[in-house]
């Protein structure tokens, strides 16, 4: 067996099978061993059926004493019985709707049975994983699939039949060879005689784990080369900005006093102390590799600005990356507001093109200055410039491009941070400045083994001391109070919104249009029509043109809508004072940072504010996980909490966080880090990777070169 032979070539697999891999993504045999178990019904406690007890999870090994079938009639299920002895007792096992069972077994067959036992008369087990016993050349019983051990478990268990899932599985490990090995022997050391497993070793332990520590150290291994070709990138990058100089700009303590006393408060102690770092680094020489996080509302725009604002005055330009067209147009407003059009700032979105006029910004109508904006920049007269993604894909030449700004820097991908930083974007000058600014808060520690050389500001405090938001896990049977609150707040001039979650397409039927677009807009039709036919509601989702979503976030802006129905989109950034309800729907379907980041759209005010998380099929530990968002109001122990309770699933799935990571769940800071060092060794006699594995070679260029679509 070949690793690229197609899944069809395996035996049991015809073409419906064929089909239901390839939905999961599963298309050859490689890709098969890639497709990891999600979870593992522990069956290695082995005991004889005298010492069988009712509720323990068993197995048991025995020869068939009885067993029959019974078919269903009238509705009831038909069922298999089989009943087994030891010599020490007798147990019964029945096997419901599979009454075929009974066909493949007969009397004086030595069988395995696991799983949980119960009591009904006797002991018994219902529905128990059953296999029949081989023995090896001496006799001693082989080693299960189905029993007996640690048996995985796999997704979509309803097309693909565990059973032969696991028997295709052994086959493949059996039958091919070695996989290909990213991680050299020589690299493969963790110091204290502790090694990484070989590849393919650990996908070995993975599908049929031996102990608990192999089945740890398969992860950890899994972990590492998902990791490695993002640190081999981040290695490759920092090298690359080593090798120029960077900008030099002198603090003007004068021009920063003076802008300070234009603002309408004063600077808190962690923003000063956030914008006299930055300071620090521009003045050192070296480019500046800084992240700037904060909570939701700590204030991280005016620093951005003082840092853009620094760098004007001495004569250099800014580039100001925002993850969406709402987000990007805020921030311009918020620049023309501070700093007046004296600056010459630019936007420059997928939609929109303008530059400041004197009055604060007035939008121009769509495009008009393009041409002219590019102009500006290149003269160097524009010494702002704020954007989207859409700025990656122009061919802007900047004068003197010194300071690079990524908002919400988790929403975008190594790719295209050091895209910013590359050539191709920058020119032939020295290297940028980068600051980055995220609001997801991520643990210290974590952010420095993700990014080589990374510096941490954090804003510690909320401007004012905000009330905490009032949050409130709400049962179904209490939407109506709910609904009472939100249009009280509205009666009294306030506003709302009401955030929907991104479903299976299952859960919707099967019109067209992306599962997230479809929920929205069905609750925004719902609501309207039969919650609050007599309010104005307005729909945002990020699908929508840019054009339509700046119409609706400006009428929410000036009041002229009540409730703005929206997807996970206004979770980044949005600034709407006069918000004071929200209500989110399907609350277990994100993670608790992430619903921190939302319920930070309300509480901008002193007014009392209200979160409401509506869940649709919590389990009790979604619950629980809940509760933890109504008690404490700090984004970094919640994140943590997401941590632990979610993994890295949340903070590197690939949708929000522009990883590519495969497996999330297993990684883990000690992964970062080995990943990292191997990184750094590789790097040292293999800068370009010529010698890496060409799947290696192509993600690690992946990360750096790639600019992801809006
Ligand atoms: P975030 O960190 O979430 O990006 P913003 O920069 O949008 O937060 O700031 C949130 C709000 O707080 C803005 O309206 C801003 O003007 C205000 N703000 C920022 N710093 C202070 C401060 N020191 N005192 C009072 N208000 C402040
Ligand atoms: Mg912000």
């Amino acid at each position: 067996m070949k690793l690229n032979d197609p899944i069809q070539s395996l035996p049991l697999v015809g073409a419906k099978l064929a089909a239901a891999f390839s939905s999961v993504g599963v298309l050859t045999v490689s890709d098969l061993l890639y497709f990891f178990p999600t979870r593992y019904m522990d069956y290695r406690k082995t005991v004889k059926i005298g010492q069988a007890q009712e509720n323990d999870v068993i197995t048991v090994m025995g020869r068939i004493k009885s067993i029959k079938s019974s078919f269903g009639f009238r509705g009831r299920l038909g069922y298999a019985e089989a009943v087994l002895e030891d010599g020490t007792g007798t147990i019964k096992a029945i096997w419901f709707n599979q009454t075929y069972i009974a066909k493949q077994l007969k009397v004086g067959d030595d069988l395995i049975l696991s799983g949980k036992v119960s009591r009904y008369k006797q002991l018994q087990f219902n529905n128990p994983a059953y296999e029949q016993i081989t023995r090896d050349a001496v006799g001693d019983v082989a080693t299960g699939l189905h029993t007996g051990r640690l048996v995985p478990i796999y997704r979509r268990s309803d097309l693909i039949p565990l059973r032969t899932m696991r028997r295709l599985i052994k086959v493949c490990l059996a039958t091919t060879t070695e996989l290909e090995d990213f991680i050299p022997v020589d690299f493969r050391s963790l110091g204290k005689g502790e090694k990484l497993l070989p590849i393919t070793e650990a996908v070995k332990q993975l599908h049929f784990p031996e102990t608990d520590e192999l089945l740890n150290q398969a992860r950890f291994r899994v972990a590492v080369d998902d990791v490695l070709p993002q640190q081999l990138a981040v290695q490759m990058q920092k090298q690359a900005s080593q090798a120029k100089p960077g900008y030099k700009i002198t603090t003007n303590v004068e021009q920063v006093k003076t802008f300070l006393n234009t603002l309408p408060f004063t600077l808190t102690a962690s923003q000063k102390r956030a914008a006299w770092d930055i300071f620090q680094d521009l003045e050192a020489g070296q480019p500046m590799n800084r992240l700037l996080q904060g909570d939701v509302g700590s204030g991280k725009t005016i620093v951005a600005i003082l840092a853009a604002l620094q760098t004007a005055g001495a004569g250099f330009q800014t580039v100001l990356l925002a993850p969406t067209e709402i987000l990007a147009k805020q921030h311009y407003d918020t620049f023309s507001q501070i700093l007046g059009s004296k600056e010459g700032l630019a936007l420059l979105t997928r939609t929109f093109a303008e530059t400041g006029s004197k009055n604060g910004a007035k939008p121009k109508a769509k495009g008009d200055s393009k041409a002219g904006i590019m102009k500006a920049i290149e003269s160097g007269r524009i010494k702002i410039c704020i954007g989207t993604h859409a700025l990656l894909q122009e061919k802007i030449k900047f004068k003197n491009l010194a300071l690079v700004i990524i908002d919400e820097q988790h929403r975008f991908g190594v790719s295209q941070r050091g895209f910013l930083l590359s050539k191709s974007f920058i020119g032939g000058g020295a290297t940028p400045h980068l600051l980055s600014m995220s609001a997801t808060p991520i643990p210290r520690t974590l952010a420095m083994s993700l990014y080589a050389d990374l510096e941490v500001s954090t804003l510690s405090q909320v401007p004012n001391g905000r009330k905490p938001v009032a949050t409130k896990v709400v049962a179904e049977s209490q939407r109506e109070q709910a609904y009472d609150i939100v249009r009280k707040e509205i009666t009294a001039g306030r506003q709302a919104f009401v955030v929907t979650p991104r479903v299976e397409e299952s859960e919707l039927g099967t019109s067209s249009g992306t599962s997230e677009v479809r929920s929205v807009k069905k609750e925004f039709a719902r609501l309207q029509k039969e919650v609050f036919p007599d309010l104005k509601l307005g729909l945002l989702y990020g699908k929508m043109k840019g054009a339509d979503k700046d119409k609706v976030m400006a009428e929410f802006a000036a009041g002229k809508l009540d409730i703005l129905v929206s997807t996970s989109v206004i979770e980044i950034g949005i600034d709407i004072p006069n918000a004071t309800t929200m209500i989110i729907e399907g609350a277990e379907r994100f993670g608790l940072a992430q619903l921190h980041q939302l319920r930070g759209r309300i509480g901008r005010n002193n007014y009392d504010c209200h979160c409401f998380l509506f869940t649709t099929e919590a389990s009790q530990q979604d619950t629980k996980r809940l509760t933890a968002l109504t008690q404490t109001t700090d984004g970094f122990t919640l994140a943590e909490l997401d941590l632990k309770e979610r993994g890295f699933g949340d903070l590197f799935g690939k949708q929000q966080s522009g990883f590519l990571f495969s497996y999330p769940q297993f990684i883990s800071v000690k992964a970062l880090t080995t990943a990292r060092h191997i990184a750094q060794e590789v790097i040292k006699t293999d800068i370009g990777l010529e010698n890496q594995p060409v799947q290696l070679k192509t993600l690690a260029f992946q990360y750096l070169h790639e600019v992801a679509q809006d």
